[in-house]
């Protein structure tokens, strides 16, 4: 069993150690946290064992009533991998933590892509990863991971000559109370291209890309407005086929009468979704349009979750563990990944799936 400890309880955090609890052949070592808040509850609540994120602080704890199982340092050595899931930097920082003990980590697509030996998306470049020499990953951020496995089919069965993305993204998350109250819509970065499409060029070194970048005040999903110009003319048949082949994009179906990211949320969370957590890109599946050789369409992605099972399958590449297609199948059947809709006739799986289905 792969013993995995989790360094920072938040969004993601909590997220990577539900999924690392549910396989088969990973033991979750135990979760640091900061400080004994309502999160830092909810992992006693789960039995995780819970390691002072900064020693200094660990009087909290106990002044909180909540038992320690130790330090950061006496998870960081007792586990094969670490998964940094600390805010934006710190992992940077934390790095010199993982090398003094020899234990290989995981972090966050927050990070620059230089805290890693290669950044990661199961779809694109999971081999990558598994290379003798990689000691330290970076699962990307969410918007590149949404995009990465987007391109990855596209580029295989058709080549891409050129892709234009504006990303209209949610301005904090649920939780973020930091970030609001806000009413406004910024073009955030104001500089063109965005910041996306270079974090791409990480995954798909030869990929002619420009982005936008738009914040708007919500906080359920990004929204993507795609185009890319392809090197063949597929129909937009052709296109919807290929992408719903795909486990990770769900196509979402004109019948199901979701027209934006509150309903497909609430779809989740009526699916039995933990979280109501949607872990695929979902793509509009009647945006799916084709003027030439050009391919338009939306695709929503939630920020809290789409990058969790791209950690799981990392996990197992950091190691070599498990060759992709085998990582990939694992995580998709234990978290129940591959949303599919009642309505698209020869998709006929309902989900979630369950787990010996
Ligand atoms: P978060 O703020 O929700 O959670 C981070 C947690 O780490 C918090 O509980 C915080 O208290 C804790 N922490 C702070 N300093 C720490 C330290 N020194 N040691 C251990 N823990 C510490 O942040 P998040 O949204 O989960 O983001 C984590 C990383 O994931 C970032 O790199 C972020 O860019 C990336 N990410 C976030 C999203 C998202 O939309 N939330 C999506 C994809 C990737």
């Amino acid at each position: 069993m792969i013993q995995v400890g989790v360094n920072g309880y938040g969004t993601i955090g909590k997220r990577v150690a539900d999924a690392v609890a549910a396989q088969p052949d990973m033991e979750l070592a135990g979760v640091a946290k900061t400080r004994p808040n309502f999160e830092a509850e909810a992992a006693v609540r789960k039995g995780y064992p819970l390691y002072a994120a900064i020693p200094e602080k660990s009087d909290r704890f106990h002044e909180a009533g909540v038992d320690l199982a130790g330090e950061v340092d006496d998870l960081v050595v007792r586990s094969d991998v670490v998964v940094d899931t600390t805010p934006s930097g710190i992992g940077a920082e934390n790095r010199e933590l993982y090398e003094r003990y020899d234990t290989p980590a995981i972090f966050q697509g927050g990070e620059d892509a230089d805290v890693a030996d290669t950044s990661f998306v199961s779809r694109a470049n999971y081999d990558d990863a598994r290379a003798d020499d990689v000691d330290y990953v970076r699962v990307v951020s969410c918007n590149t991971t949404g995009l990465s496995r987007l391109f990855a089919p596209l580029r295989e069965a058709y080549g891409v000559e050129k892709a234009r993305v504006t990303l209209v993204r949610r301005g904090g998350d649920p939780g973020q109370t930091s970030r609001g109250p806000i009413n406004d819509i910024l073009p955030d970065p104001v500089e063109i291209p965005s910041h996306h499409g270079p974090d791409v060029t990480t995954i798909f070194p030869d990929l002619s890309i420009d982005t936008l970048g738009v914040k708007v005040p919500a906080t359920l999903m990004h929204l993507h407005s795609v185009n890319v110009t392809l090197e063949s003319e597929p129909t937009a048949a052709d296109v919807r086929e290929l992408l719903a082949d795909e486990s990770r994009l769900f196509l979402v179906p004109e019948e199901a009468g979701i027209d934006g990211t509150g309903k497909l949320k609430e779809f989740a969370q009526d699916t039995g979704r933990p979280r109501g957590d949607l872990w695929e890109n979902c793509i509009w599946e009647s945006s799916v349009s084709m003027e030439g050789s050009d391919l338009y369409l939306f695709q929503s992605i939630h920020q809290e979750s789409d990058v969790i099972p791209e950690n799981v399958d990392a996990i197992r590449a950091l190691l070599d563990r498990a060759p992709k297609a085998d990582s990939v199948a694992t995580t998709d059947e234990t978290l129940g990944v591959g949303l599919e809709s009642l309505f698209q006739g020869r998709r006929r799986r309902v989900v979630p799936r369950e787990a010996d289905d």
